[in-house]
């Protein structure tokens, strides 16, 4: 399966660079909604569009909101569902995610569904039981968070997981970085969760949280981490030609 690197530009207006070549990985871009349309007509088409969140109706009074069809009409293919920012700032509740992934699914689209603990805990003291206390709060996001989803009725590989230690995000402000082996040992967790949810194999789960141009080597050489989700450095040229180029390598 190809890798996935998907450039989060958040509440930023970014330059993208230009890609022209590219079967060797899928990359995609999420703007504010307010660019989508801007950059899908300065993109390659071998670059993808996403958007960074979306509501769980199509269409009525819901001021202020953009529905998953509104998004698939201006050529949005990824849609981030959950990130950790909105369940902070915006209060985002596993049930209202659970709606929105429902929503992006019955869209045709593909989600982005993030999860991660918000902290490691000071009280713990080694890493055996940091992670058990991770894999126990990722288990229950994902719970909640795709309680209505079932294989019967939608195409579950149309649904991609980011796992993001929110402590490790680059504006959380702890510095912290999350270890690729943590990482590798989450995300084959959370594969062990939607398998057994879900009875596939192959679901994708992404790496998110300070990925840059020097530290991305680290988590993609696993081939059970199927790409990564990338915030601050999607901001920066440089950045995303490393990262593109790297990926193009390991895969
Ligand atoms: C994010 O916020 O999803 C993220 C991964 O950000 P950064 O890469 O800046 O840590």
């Amino acid at each position: 399966m190809k890798k996935i690197i998907i450039f989060n530009w958040k509440m930023n207006v970014a330059d993208f660079i230009r890609v022209d070549k590219n079967n060797e990985i899928e990359i995609v871009v999420c703007p504010p909604f307010t660019h989508l349309e801007k950059v899908k007509n300065s993109l390659s088409s071998k670059i993808k569009l996403g958007a960074q969140n979306c509501f769980w109706e199509n269409e009525g009074a819901y001021t202020g909101e953009i529905s998953p069809i509104m998004l698939k009409n201006l050529g949005v293919e990824y849609v981030i569902v959950g990130h950790s920012e909105r369940r902070k700032y915006l209060n985002e509740t596993d049930e209202m995610i659970n709606k929105k992934v429902l929503a992006v699914l019955k869209a045709r689209l593909r989600v982005v569904l993030c999860v991660g603990e918000p902290s490691r805990k000071s009280q713990i003291a080694n890493r055996k039981a940091q992670i058990s206390y991770a894999k126990q709060y990722v288990k229950k996001q994902l719970q909640k968070d795709l309680k209505t989803i079932s294989s019967s009725r939608f195409a579950i590989s149309n649904l991609i997981v980011a796992y993001e230690p929110v402590w490790a995000i680059s504006t959380s402000g702890t510095g912290k970085i999350c270890q690729p082996e943590d990482a590798l040992e989450m995300i084959k967790f959370i594969k062990q969760t939607l398998n057994s949810k879900f009875s596939i194999l192959n679901s994708r789960i992404l790496y998110g949280g300070s990925v840059d141009g020097k530290n991305i080597k680290d988590f993609l050489k696993y081939k059970e981490i199927g790409g990564a989700l990338v915030g601050g450095a999607s901001l920066k040229k440089n950045e995303i030609k490393k990262i593109i180029n790297l990926c193009r390598v390991i895969t």
